[in-house]
């Protein structure tokens, strides 16, 4: 695990982080709460060791700033404290703290600590995963690749980088489900997802916006850029067929392309340019890319 620790005690602060180094986690030790908010906000932590009474800001305040921030990923608390009454482990607990240790350190106790801290991360991580992932398909949910966009809108508009949305739509997938069966359409729906994202590049993101229709974002790319990558995504659709139990089946996807104008931070209304653009490559014939070329 990357663990984090805030002890002013030096003997202390030394002696937990070589104890969690042997036990094979890497640590960050700082000696004070400051600092340890500092380094918790610009690094992923799993879990946070934190000593109670500190100079600037304690161990009741860490907890309640770091519980008061909104992350993906959870940060699992203990808190050290030398005192064990039970006015102090309630207010620890109502400060976020999931758990605590007493001073000073028994390390088969701090091992058994540890694997509790594990198994309740393990637990949050597959949680996670599961409310944020398509089932069928492995890619981003609708909830979770709508939530990319709209953070990566604000971040554009802030920095001023090109942003673009691409949405594809296989072409007459219903009569694939009519004549082969809903086995054969998912299977074409997982095939189709798995060659989409192997032409998308590392900073891309690709969700499932809905049945048989996929939502993939750029960032730092422009127009042509942005354009080149749909063909590229429908030529990867389309390049053979789907082998299914049911037998080969061919498939086609159309696109329509979208661009941030820098100004909107409106994830809706992206999406709904990029859906015109798709409307207009499907009346024209499908197996096509558009772009949207109106105003925002
Ligand atoms: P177009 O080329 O105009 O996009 O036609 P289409 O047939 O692809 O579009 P339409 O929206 O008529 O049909 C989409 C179908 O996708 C209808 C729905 O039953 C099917 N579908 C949605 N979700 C799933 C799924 O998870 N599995 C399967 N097998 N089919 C699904
Ligand atoms: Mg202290
Ligand atoms: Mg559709
Ligand atoms: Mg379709």
């Amino acid at each position: 695990m990357k663990i984090l620790i805030a002890e002013d005690d030096t003997t202390s602060r030394l002696l937990f982080s070589a104890t969690l180094r042997k036990l094979g986690h890497t640590v960050t030790a700082v000696e004070d709460g400051r600092k340890a908010w500092e380094a918790w906000r610009q690094n992923d932590y799993s879990l946070l060791i934190s000593d109670w009474m500190m100079p600037h800001v304690d161990g009741l305040q860490l907890c309640r700033m770091v519980r008061a921030e909104p992350t993906l990923q959870y940060t699992y608390i203990i808190l050290l404290t030398a005192m064990d009454s039970k006015g102090s482990y309630l207010e620890g607990m109502d400060a976020g703290a999931d758990d605590f240790i007493t001073k000073p350190l028994d390390e088969e106790h701090l091992a058994a600590r540890l694997r509790v801290a594990e198994r309740i991360l393990g637990l949050h991580k597959r949680l996670h995963i599961e409310a944020t992932h398509d089932r069928l398909t492995g890619v981003w949910n609708r909830a979770a690749i709508v939530d990319n966009l709209q953070r990566s809108l604000q971040r554009a508009a802030q920095e001023n980088f090109p942003l673009g949305v691409i949405i594809a739509d296989l072409d007459h997938f219903k009569r694939i489900n009519d004549t082969l069966g809903h086995a054969a359409g998912d299977t074409v729906l997982q095939e189709a997802a798995c060659r989409m994202q192997g032409a998308l590049r590392p900073d891309d993101n690709m969700g499932r916006y809905g049945g048989e229709e996929f939502l993939i974002t750029t960032s730092g790319s422009g127009g042509s850029q942005t354009m080149a990558l749909a063909e590229s995504i429908r030529r990867a659709v389309s390049l053979t067929p789907v082998i299914s139990e049911a037998g080969e089946i061919p498939i086609t996807v159309s696109l329509g392309v979208a661009m941030s104008d820098g100004k909107r931070k409106d994830a809706g209304r992206l999406i709904a340019a990029a859906d015109e653009a798709l409307y207009r490559a499907k009346k024209a014939g499908r197996n096509r890319v558009e772009y949207f070329g109106g105003r925002l």
